[in-house]
């Protein structure tokens, strides 16, 4: 059990967690601050909800400056945002924000913890966040963290005391950090926990406080302080050149996937922490003031302090690897503590550093990026001392573990290449390499994750792994180093990626969601990737009962790994309205493979391979529809262009300089893209060409903006005021204000059943005051508040329609979701009659 629990300890600090794109090769001065950083034994622990959430000032800082463990446990992967950089969202925009955040750790020199907690989308208080999370598995990941990184300190990034003044997970985050704080060292709670860790009290707890949580600048000057200390952040570190603010800058420039891009600041920087639980530090600027952070913490540490801080003081920048025998004597006494906490995590510390001072190279790296069950790969070995430290090679293990042959030693001489190739077999019953927690499907608030030794990491841990076993100075030390795969690009260089794991075969149909509107049938191509030589075998379609699906099985034939092959299924829909999920099912021999292996590439993070079920939504709508031809006016990104083309209108995206008259009078109708008032600028010069054309008879969409940064004044042709009225609840009840109106009449009849299985919320950024020419048509509201009337708002205008609406049709047309398809057609259609567009008459 307590190799086990080591094991674990390793793991979660281990650097070799991280796939760094190159491997980090510490300079003098990093080696340095790494010794100090050895002889602090201290630990803290930072709390938010999101991605972006945490201070990076205060975390380099208490890293950098103070040299203290610092980690940040972000509650949720930040799944549930928007993404700038690229098409991914949901599981896929958390993997990307996973990697993003450990991006930023490695720039300001934290760790990086999570819950399983999923971020569902915008939520307004602790008690629905709490709710749809499962509040007890997400406090027992908080109490799991405390328990094995041990902080002395916690500090929240929220207050506990203030539900409703912001987003509901982050008060829910400081809400079950204050909880943790006092049962984590009470062995009632959570006890199976007991098996894998021990029980911790931290001593403080801070609330990381602002002007902002106090109103503004002047309240907060004027507010009691007494419990507040304060700390000056804007340290200037001569070793990197850089100050504390600026690499808290680079650190939070990381994450891209939000244009969270940052720029360093020099000078005062003052936090502040609002002391929540534990004792008064008497210095008022040192959190760990009355704590003992020297090797005297651990018992038999004061030997190996005394050793220490002599290589902190003797270590000498031209010649790094005079401190290799002083660090041996105390890499020795490491060996000999009889302590499950600080050993492991100072072993790692110590040989990192004997391995910079010596210049020590070790590399594993592997001739292709991804191999499949039951294959080989060769893995070509360098190893290189840069000292006169005696050094030799005494072994390496593989993971396989098939290894048998006995390596003979070989002397690393100084600056002498050794390099040798070696193969592994990996296993028949070898996993391939996910992202753990998207392997077993969980609910719309927490991850499943069925192995308990994973919770908390923030990624799944490298399988194939190298042991180098070496005697530094007649001293045995093994160094691990993962498995990697590198390349050079022409453009970029050297390019470290990940070895991982493939499946044999995996399947993709290019559209998430397929939307039938008549009752013939569709050719859906289906793409069938092999993982290996000479994939052999037949693709059948798993279908719901009511669709039927031709031919009812393919023969699949690819002789070459990565290579692809299409095959086309022609699935018919029922008569009646009706929705269900297709799945490609790949047969290999024994085998059925259902996964869809998608590639997530950037260059801030390493390369990603995540695998989920590959399959889509069919949906077969009875819909109705007038008008034709559909201008798009892109906004920050919204896929309405496709899903409208899915349903037969034709759609094109026009330019903001291209709109004019001449090429609008082509349109029946005009849809803005979600917050194209905020994003595009040059629209308010062309807010009279397209009133106008809503005048002669043309209809004009405007999807939801934010009532801040508005880039024109005249949003609509009548009055209208945005708040920040918004609907969570996705399945809030609507209420029909008007009935009788076209807009839920014709062509298509819209009932409640057409509220149904919405997703995420029903809208966001509804007007509360529009002229009396607007029309409301729906009531809507969340739990304990007032109805909301303006998420939608039609008004006739000339001859056309112009119509406002906040309802989430961004979210609800990729999740497929009918309703949403039957009420925009009817938004479209509205005044078109039988007959062609009357501005074309009218002209
Ligand atoms: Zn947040």
């Amino acid at each position: 059990m307590r190799k086990n629990f080591l094991y674990l300890v390793i793991l979660l600090f281990s650097p070799f967690i991280v796939l760094s794109q190159q491997p980090k090769k510490l300079n003098a001065s990093e080696i340095y601050e790494s010794i100090k950083k050895l002889n602090f034994l201290g630990s803290v622990l930072y709390v938010a909800a999101h991605p972006d959430d945490e201070n990076t000032r205060l975390i380099s800082y208490l890293s950098n400056e103070t040299k203290a463990q610092t980690a940040y446990l972000s509650l949720t992967r930040g799944d549930g945002g928007q993404n700038l950089i690229g098409p991914e969202i949901r599981e896929l925009l958390g993997v990307i924000r996973t990697q993003e955040l450990l991006a930023a750790r490695k720039i300001d020199g934290g760790q990086q913890f999570f819950t399983r907690a999923n971020d569902f989308g915008y939520s307004k208080n602790p008690e629905e966040t709490l709710a749809i999370w499962n509040k007890n598995e997400v406090l027992s990941d908080v109490v799991l963290a405390i328990r094995k990184f041990k902080p002395d300190i916690i500090i929240n990034r929220f207050d506990h005391r203030s539900p409703r003044s912001t987003h509901g997970h982050h008060t829910s985050s400081a809400m079950l950090s204050v909880e943790a704080f006092d049962c984590s060292n009470d062995k009632s709670v959570f006890p199976e926990q007991l098996k894998q860790t021990g029980l911790w009290q931290p001593q403080r707890q801070f609330f990381n406080t602002s002007w902002w949580f106090y109103g503004s600048q002047e309240k907060f000057d004027k507010a009691d302080k007494t419990n507040l200390l304060s700390i000056d952040t804007g340290v200037y570190f001569p070793s990197k050149g850089l100050s504390n603010s600026e690499i808290a800058a680079l650190s939070r420039s990381s994450h891209k996937s939000q244009g969270f891009g940052s720029t360093g600041s020099r000078g005062e920087a003052v936090e502040y922490l609002e002391l929540i639980k534990g004792d008064l530090p008497k210095d008022k600027s040192n959190i760990f003031y009355g704590i003992d952070t020297s090797w005297h913490r651990v018992k038999g540490g004061d030997a190996i302090g005394q050793v220490l801080s002599k290589v902190e003081t003797d270590f000498d920048f031209t010649n790094p690897s005079a401190s290799i025998p002083s660090l041996i004597t105390a890499y020795k006494l490491i060996q000999n503590l009889d302590d499950n906490h600080w050993k492991p995590i100072k072993s790692e510390e110590i040989k990192t550093i004997i391995a910079a001072c010596a210049g020590l190279y070790l590399e594993a790296v592997s001739d292709t990026d991804h191999a499949t069950n039951n294959s080989r790969v060769a893995v070509a070995i360098e190893m290189i001392n840069r000292s006169h430290v005696n050094i030799i090679f005494t072994g390496l293990k593989l993971t396989d573990g098939t290894k048998s042959e006995d390596y003979k030693p070989i002397p690393l001489s100084n600056n002498k290449n050794q390099t040798f190739n070696e193969t592994i077999i990996i296993s028949k019953n070898q996993e391939p390499t996910t992202p753990y927690w998207l392997t077993k499907k969980g609910t719309l608030g927490m991850y499943k994750v069925t192995d308990k030794n994973l919770i908390g990491l923030p990624e799944t841990p490298i399988t194939y792994k190298a042991q180098f076993q070496l005697n530094i100075e007649n001293t045995p030390i093994e160094f691990t180093r993962p498995i990697v795969y590198k390349t050079n690009d022409p453009v970029k260089g050297e390019v470290y990626k990940p070895f991982v794991i493939i499946p044999e075969a995996s399947a993709k149909i290019p559209e998430n969601v397929i939307i039938f509107n008549t009752d013939k049938g569709k050719e859906i191509p289906v793409i069938i990737k092999a993982g290996r030589d000479q994939v052999e075998g037949f693709v059948s379609m798993a279908h719901p009962r009511d669709w039927n699906v031709y031919p009812d099985k393919q023969i699949i034939s690819i002789a070459h790994k990565d290579e692809e092959q299409t095959i086309v299924f022609t699935i018919i829909p029922p008569i009646d309205q009706s929705e269900g999920l297709i799945t490609p099912m790949v047969h290999i021999a024994d085998s059925i493979y259902t996964k869809e292996l998608i590639e997530i590439n950037y260059d801030h993070i390493p390369f990603q391979m995540v695998l989920l079920p590959s399959e889509s939504k069919v949906v077969k709508l009875n819909i109705q529809k007038r008008g034709q031809n559909i201008a798009y006016i892109e906004g920050a990104g919204d896929v309405v262009p496709e899903s409208l083309r899915q349903i037969g209108y034709n759609v094109a995206t026009i330019a903001p300089k291209d709109i004019d008259e001449e090429t609008l009078n082509k349109f029946d109708a005009v849809v803005m893209g979600i917050r194209a008032y905020n994003s595009v600028e040059d629209l308010k010069y062309k807010q009279p060409i397209l009133f106008d054309f809503v005048k002669k008879g043309g209809n004009m969409i405007v999807q939801y903006n934010t009532n801040s940064k508005l880039q024109v004044d005249d949003l609509a042709p009548f009055d209208l005021k945005l708040s920040r009225d918004r609907v969570t609840d996705e399945n809030a009840e609507v209420h029909f204000l008007n009935p009788e109106h076209p807009v839920l009449n014709y062509p298509n009849k819209i009932t409640e059943k057409d509220f149904e299985g919405w997703t995420q919320e029903r809208g966001l950024y509804f007007p509360n005051e529009w002229s009396a020419d607007f029309t409301p048509i729906l009531s809507m509201n969340d739990k304990d508040e007032t109805p909301k009337e303006g998420s939608l708002l039609v008004a006739k205008y000339g001859k056309g329609y112009f119509i406002y609406t906040g309802l989430s049709f961004f979210r609800e047309f990729p999740a497929g979701v009918a309703g949403a398809y039957r009420l925009f057609t009817n938004m479209l259609s509205i005044g078109k009659g039988d007959i062609k567009l009357e501005a074309k008459l009218n002209d």
